[in-house]
């Protein structure tokens, strides 16, 4: 029998987060559920032990690395050591680049990529230990460009190679890093962006759907199962790679 591992999902209080959570919570890991406000992850925490998991509510902003340090040590006490990280959290500040603030540049940049780096930084010596690690990093087909949203595409592409890079420093430690990034995926960020664009969510979907190859939209459960193939014991061969889950080809 392989060990119990104990994963960390960032953002993971909604949407892509919380699917994730509970389907490494069904493959059989300790989930910690990482949110801005520990108190919305709770009800996530509350799911998983339910259908008989083991789960922990934490609150804390990955953005901040003292928050991220107590965060994994106290995930570590009290659910076991962290060796699977999932970098999920993720915000959008969406503006063409003429109107964007210096601010929303920044606060993607450190939601992101200085988050993802938190996280990998403060749980690599449980990893290196267990000699076992998983790190998956969500990016996004907008990696590759796209209007409006000149600070998101340029974190998501950082994460790309963020990702190649910790393959290569941490291989030799049993530790395999890939990236997960989806296409349009139904979730309260995706509300946002109809918001802000001013559509419906149903004709917002019914648009990007024609867009699509499958010819229809993502859904978390969707993206949670290409991140629970690289988190599994068995994908220790898989590093360094970045799986479009857009329901065609995005590369
Ligand atoms: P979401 O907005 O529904 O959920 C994001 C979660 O991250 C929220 O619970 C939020 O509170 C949390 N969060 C934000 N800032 C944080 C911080 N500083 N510290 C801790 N938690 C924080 O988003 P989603 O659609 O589920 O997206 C999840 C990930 O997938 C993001 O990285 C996003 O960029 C990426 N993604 C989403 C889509 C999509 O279509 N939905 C497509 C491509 C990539």
């Amino acid at each position: 029998m392989t060990e119990t591992r104990t994963a960390i999902v960032t953002g993971a209080a909604r949407g892509i987060g919380a699917a994730t959570a509970k389907r490494l919570a069904d493959d059989g890991m300790q989930v910690a559920v990482l949110d801005l406000d520990e108190a919305a992850a709770q009800p996530v925490v509350d799911e998983i032990i339910a259908a008989g998991g083991r789960a922990l509510a934490v609150g804390a902003d990955v953005a901040d690395s003292d928050s991220v340090k107590a965060a994994v040590e106290r995930v570590a006490a009290e659910l076991g050591a962290p060796t699977v990280i999932v970098n999920n959290a993720g915000i959008i500040r969406d503006n063409l680049l003429f109107k964007m603030s210096v601010d929303e540049w920044d606060l993607v940049m450190a939601v992101h990529l200085r988050g993802a780096f938190n996280t990998v930084k403060h749980a690599q010596q449980y990893m290196v230990e267990a000699k076992f690690g998983r790190v998956i990093n969500l990016s996004s087909t907008s990696a590759q460009g796209n209007r409006g949203q000149a600070n998101y595409a340029a974190a998501k592409a950082g994460l790309q190679g963020y990702t190649k890079t910790l393959a290569i420093e941490l291989g030799k430690f049993g530790i395999t890093a890939n990236a997960v990034a989806p296409g349009f995926t139904v979730t309260e960020m995706i509300q946002e962006t109809a918001d802000r664009i001013g559509v419906s969510l149903e004709d917002f979907k019914a648009h990007a759907a024609k867009e699509i190859a499958v010819a229809r939209v993502g859904y978390p459960e969707d993206i949670a199962n290409a991140i629970s193939f690289f988190a599994d014991e068995k994908s220790g061969y898989v590093s360094g790679q970045v799986l479009y889950v857009a329901g065609g080809p995005k590369d």
